[in-house]
């Protein structure tokens, strides 16, 4: 979807300067934030299944190490380039600043189409490349921790941890050198849809916004919304599954082959199910097929959810989106140009950085547990278990009454992992919401929402620069 011309980092700076106006930073620290501090671009031959070799061209980039470790995922596509790599690791700084996750901004590439190559195969490169990082001591849970991104998910982090961790005999802490990976090799519960949740819980957070909502003409709630989505993988998925539980109308969902519409809904499960079964999302019972998948992004919705790659909205079709909201699930769906035009137009756009920021949030606390080697909830389940039993006891023991079954079971459950991974995304959602929204509440001249989230993480980068005395 990137063309020669398109720059992606440069749209990225092209943000970052247009919030920078509004803090009060020194020029050269503001340069030092922009900047790419480490890129790594390697070559390494891989001997696939026929018996050819294969030259593999990949990446690495350390935006900012303010914090430490570095951060990100590591995508397999055949779009990555360096400088997609590099827009993708400075995303990264500022979606961590923004959330409060102490790291510094990371991203990976290596370009492949994963589709093309066998499981034999993808493991070849993927163990080749992590012991490339290793040699270059770019990865290890205190220096440069990966995660999935497109084209990547548990199957690729467990290679990576185990590669990591016969190279690395003896460090009690190896499981921290990746998240994202399977429970069984020390992922957290929660992990796979924290995406999604994170998306759907910044948008409810927004649409209960009485004066937002009133701004583009809806009333405050998802409930009844309609929803368009495009992409169905993990990202796209989870958020289509989270906003139909929630009563709102995922009314499109669009994918490579094209697009599906009924004004009813669709089960995005069972369209994952057909897709599965035909090889194609089209022709999926009640649905009318859309030509062309980028037709989905024009359909007259409440919310547009791009969800797959980026600069899918730009100067050419943004004149045309008939959306009031537009969720930015993926990384840089919209060009600097698009911004402009849908500003114009009055639609709100929730920035990617801060808006699909529930993976990395989930991933901290993956790191957290890695490091302190327990499950969450381990400790305080049963306790929390047994004082609720109390308490209950007591109140019908006062009162002469008794609840319900159901009741009980709601009030005496103690907190498994998933629910304590689930709980913190939540309050981590819908602080970094309204953070944003106030800075962009008490600065009149500050014209979108992704102007306030940039302006929030320059100042919460520059801050943390300032502190460690770099720019006395
Ligand atoms: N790839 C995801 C992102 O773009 C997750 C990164 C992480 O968990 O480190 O935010």
């Amino acid at each position: 979807m990137s063309n020669s011309v398109y720059s992606f980092f440069h749209s990225v700076e092209q943000s970052f300067d247009k919030a920078a106006k509004f803090t009060k930073w020194d020029k050269g620290l503001l340069e030092q934030i922009k900047a790419c501090n480490s890129v790594y671009s390697m070559r390494f031959p891989v001997k696939m299944d026929d018996g050819r070799i294969e030259v593999i061209e990949a990446y690495r980039v350390q935006h900012s190490q303010h914090k430490s470790p570095c951060k990100g995922g590591i995508r397999f596509s055949d779009e990555v380039n360096q400088d997609e790599v590099m827009a993708l690791a400075s995303l990264m700084t500022y979606k961590c600043a923004i959330v409060n996750v102490p790291f510094g901004g990371g991203k990976g590439g290596i370009k492949i189409n994963p589709k093309k190559y066998s499981a034999y195969e993808l493991e070849k490169i993927t163990r080749r490349y992590t012991s490339e990082l290793v040699k270059k001591n770019f990865i290890g849970p205190g220096i440069d921790v990966p995660a999935p991104d497109y084209g990547t998910g548990e199957r690729e982090m467990a290679w990576i941890v185990d590669t990591y961790s016969s190279l690395k005999p003896g460090d009690i802490d190896a499981a921290g050198c990746v998240t994202g990976k399977p429970i069984s090799q020390g992922g957290v519960r929660g992990r796979k849809e924290a995406t999604g949740l994170g998306v759907f819980f910044g948008i409810r957070e927004v649409c209960n916004m009485p004066e937002i909502m009133a701004k583009v003409g809806l009333t405050t709630g998802v409930e009844n919304k309609t929803v368009v989505v495009q992409g169905l993988g993990n990202v796209g998925y989870h958020s289509a599954k989270f906003f139909r539980e929630a009563g709102a109308k995922v009314v499109a969902i669009a994918e490579f082959e094209g697009a599906v519409y009924n004004k009813d809904g669709i089960n995005e499960e069972e369209l994952f199910a057909h897709r599965k079964a035909t090889g194609s999302i089209l022709n999926f019972p009640g649905c009318t097929n859309l030509a062309k998948n980028t037709d989905a992004l024009e359909l007259a919705c409440d919310i547009l959810i791009p969800a797959a790659l980026e600069n899918v909205i730009n100067h050419e079709n943004a004149g045309r989106v008939q959306a009031k909201i537009i969720g930015e699930a993926a990384n840089g769906p919209l060009t600097p140009e698009a911004d402009e035009i849908l500003a114009a137009k009055g639609i709100v756009v929730v920035p990617d950085m801060y808006l699909n920021a529930g993976g990395v949030t989930v991933s901290y606390f993956e790191w957290l547990k890695n490091l302190s080697h327990v499950r969450y909830g381990r400790m305080e389940k049963r306790f929390t278990e047994n004082m609720n039993t109390h308490i209950v006891s007591q109140i019908e023991e006062v009162s002469g009454k008794k609840i319900s079954d159901a009741e009980r079971k709601i009030i005496l459950h103690g907190p498994e992992e998933v629910d304590l991974v689930h709980s913190g995304l939540e309050e981590t959602m819908i602080a970094a919401t309204r953070e944003i929204m106030d800075i962009w509440k008490n600065n009149a001249d500050i014209p979108d929402m992704r102007t306030a989230a940039y302006v929030n993480a320059i100042n919460k980068v520059a801050t943390s620069y300032n502190e460690l005395g770099i720019f006395p």
